[in-house]
């Protein structure tokens, strides 16, 4: 059920369900030098007057939403987009100021910023030493440059290599990579190249996420117009199999279905989403949990949210009994540790069962006393099994 925000009642129930469980906070920069041709992530290519009047924004829904759940002390805190290199630096200074104005970071809160290669420069690297910032998140996609420009990124494979370089010259060694599957047009040789590429980088932590077609894309229309076609079911599966054993034997754990991290380089914010933590977004686009049963979205638009004058625009949504079991389901059996039973009510549990039953039967779910967990058969149709498992 979506409700408007404007109705207070709504904002006092997000409060009231707040619980003690802390997850994180997550900022939204909605900003980017132009668009990738498939991304549906909320961002403008606004110039620097709306950078600014953005931070100024970004403020007041600070101080405004401050008391909406005890983050007095705030364990991870992820800069997303968006791209938050496009920031200035002096920006990227004021941000992490106001952050620290309104919250206190524990002493070892993990904290990620987003960036893009092409905007890796000494000058981005001396503002992140002012900021708490201990990881790096940074986009590669490919090492393809023809697929690179394809896609309508702004960097090249060499420049993303010495991005990596910079940040560890710099003593960032906390990076992770990201890299997508099944673009059009790539070959398993050209992947299997991507893999070895990052692989041989060393970095501690990757993920990768097979291509979506999302509506309203350019890639999306290139795909209705037949420009460009999907690969095969077969070979996506062949490539994501590649990346599940190359990554195991350079010492990986496989630990959410797209995101692989060496042995204690787990991405702390991310695995709050998927234990059922609260968290606290802000910008435009940023959703917020408050770890029971309510969710807020900040509406999509950097107008409203810079022309608000109290709360931003958002809408929220009270999730009943059966969409929280839902929630379960999809979070919890995307990761290595599985959906532990005793979580569910035992009706939820009953009928969870009743539903893996047959997915337990032919091997795509496994059970280890009180936990679910897919096995690697499953995962390659984890969408189906999770499905099944749903209300
Ligand atoms: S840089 Fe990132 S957020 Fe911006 S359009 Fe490309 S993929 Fe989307």
């Amino acid at each position: 059920m979506l409700l408007p925000m404007s109705i207070p009642a709504s904002t006092k129930s997000f409060i009231r369900n707040a619980v003690t469980k802390v997850g994180g906070i997550y900022i939204h920069v909605p900003f980017c030098q132009k668009r990738c041709i498939y991304c549906d992530f909320y961002s403008t290519t606004c110039g620097l007057e709306w950078k600014r009047s953005y931070i100024s924004a970004l403020k007041r829904e600070m101080r405004l939403r401050r008391p909406e759940i005890d983050f007095s002390r705030v364990p991870s805190l992820y800069i997303g987009g968006g791209t938050p290199s496009q920031l200035p630096p002096d920006l990227l200074i004021e941000l992490f100021q106001a952050v620290q104005d309104n919250y206190t970071l524990t002493e070892d809160a993990e904290v990620t910023i987003e960036v893009n290669p092409d905007d890796v420069t000494p000058s981005l690297i001396d503002a992140l030493h002012q900021t708490p910032v201990n990881r790096i998140s940074m986009g590669v996609q490919t090492f393809e440059d023809e697929m690179l420009r394809f896609l309508n990124r702004r960097h090249t494979s060499e420049q993303a290599l010495q991005a990596v370089q910079l940040f560890r010259d710099a003593g960032y060694n906390n990076i992770s990579l990201d890299l997508i599957y099944g673009l059009p047009g790539q070959t398993f040789e050209a992947w299997t190249c991507d893999v070895q590429q990052l692989l041989k980088l060393g970095v501690p932590h990757l993920s990768a996420y097979a291509l979506s077609y999302e509506n309203g894309t350019p890639l999306y229309k290139m795909l209705q117009e037949g420009k460009v076609s999907e690969v095969p079911d077969e070979l996506s599966w062949r490539m994501y199999e590649y990346l599940m054993d190359e990554a195991a034997a350079w010492g990986y754990e496989h630990y959410e279905i797209s995101n692989f991290a060496k042995p204690g380089m787990r991405a702390r914010h991310n695995s709050s989403y998927w234990d059922g933590s609260p968290y606290l977004g802000l910008g435009p686009g940023a959703h917020s949990y408050d770890g029971k049963n309510v969710r807020r979205s900040n509406n999509t638009s950097l107008e409203e949210y810079v022309s608000a004058t109290a709360d931003v625009p958002h809408q929220v949504e009270v999730l009943s009994r059966e969409e929280q079991y839902d929630e379960m389901i999809m979070t919890r059996l995307r990761t290595a540790s599985g959906l532990r039973l005793p979580a569910l009510t035992p009706e939820q549990e009953d009928y969870c069962l009743q539903m893996a039953e047959q997915h337990l039967r032919c091997g795509n779910l496994l059970r280890d006393g009180d936990t679910l967990r897919l096995s690697r058969k499953g995962i390659f149709i984890s969408n189906s099994v999770i499905s099944d498992l749903m209300c």
